[in-house]
């Protein structure tokens, strides 16, 4: 079984990366920006900004984190987008989220404009992306794909099942399969027989948010298995995919943690890389 080692691609992309923010700046004289905006004090929320701010810093991009206390008002927090949307040295905006309740997370989405949301959310990159055209795609989802790209570079005809239906990471998961040309199955807490439909999966994506759901006996012999879920246990973290069981059926399989989670931060950088080349166009 190959142990997808999610620490290493990341640490491989952000190589790539840096040599890529290296040629940018002798071409145009300037490197991408960064800019996390981060409401209230979460522990979390902290954390993976600050995580954010050292991988972006490692591979030579402008960096800023604007910080607000969760007393702010959502009109402070949209009139700063605004401003990051017609600021020049900025290529990529983040709004961390969960956001305070009094602040409208779509109304913040929507005010990013597209070609600075390196997240991937604004309504006009999910469309472009569902309807196969250029756009950022959500970085989790992202970093996914790269590492399913990595095991298999073509996947066409492949059966896919993504487990859960999220904006964040079902749906835009099952597009970037579909854009691959799988066959793809969204399921999710409806579905029948979830365990039939694994068992048909060349890929399948976990990314529900319940402790090992996904089986040893759910997997088709050699399938590529992707664990996005981090759940707490009272036995530490753990994914959505009962790794030691499916371990013994599948070809390839993520760990949790060191899997998903550090290519999604590498994948943010990639974003932002991303919208400042489409920008310079
Ligand atoms: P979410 O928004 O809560 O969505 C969960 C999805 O799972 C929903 O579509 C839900 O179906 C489906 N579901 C719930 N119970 C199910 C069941 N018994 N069988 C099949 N599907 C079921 O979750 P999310 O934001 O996508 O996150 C999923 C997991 O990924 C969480 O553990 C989260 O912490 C983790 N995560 C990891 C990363 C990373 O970087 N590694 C990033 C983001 C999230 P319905 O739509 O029918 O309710």
């Amino acid at each position: 079984m190959i142990l997808i080692d999610g620490k290493k691609a990341a640490a491989e992309l952000r190589e790539e990366l840096k040599q890529e923010v290296t040629e940018l700046k002798t071409k145009y004289n300037k490197v991408p920006g960064l800019t996390v905006i981060l409401i209230g004090d979460m522990a979390p929320s902290q954390i993976y900004v600050r995580n954010k701010e050292k991988s972006a810093n490692e591979v030579g991009l402008k960096s800023e984190v604007i910080r607000y206390p969760d007393t702010v008002e959502e009109k402070t927090v949209l009139e700063k987008i605004e401003e990051l949307n017609n600021d020049e040295s900025v290529s990529g905006i983040l709004v961390q989220l969960p956001l305070p309740k009094h602040i409208d997370k779509q109304k913040v989405i929507e005010t990013i404009t597209p070609s600075k949301d390196v997240d991937g959310f604004h309504p006009m990159n999910v469309g472009n992306l569902s309807s196969g055209y250029e756009s950022s795609v959500p970085c989790t989802p992202l970093g996914c794909y790269l590492m399913i790209k990595k095991i298999e570079p073509n996947l066409s005809g492949k059966k896919a099942v993504v487990v859960g239906r999220s904006n964040l990471n079902g749906k835009p998961m099952a597009q970037l399969l579909l854009k691959e040309n799988c066959t793809v199955t969204i399921t999710h807490s409806r579905t029948k027989d979830l365990k039939a439909e694994c068992l048909e999966a060349d890929i399948i994506v976990a990314a529900v948010g319940i402790p090992e759901l996904v089986k040893g006996d759910w997997i088709k012999k050699d399938a590529i298995v992707i664990d996005v879920g981090i759940n707490k246990t009272e036995n530490g973290l753990v994914g959505d995919v009962a790794f030691d069981e499916v371990s013994k059926v599948a070809k390839a399989l993520t760990p949790v943690p060191g899997g998903v989670g550090p290519m999604t931060i590498a994948c943010l950088l990639k974003n932002t890389v991303d919208c400042f080349k489409r920008s310079q166009k």
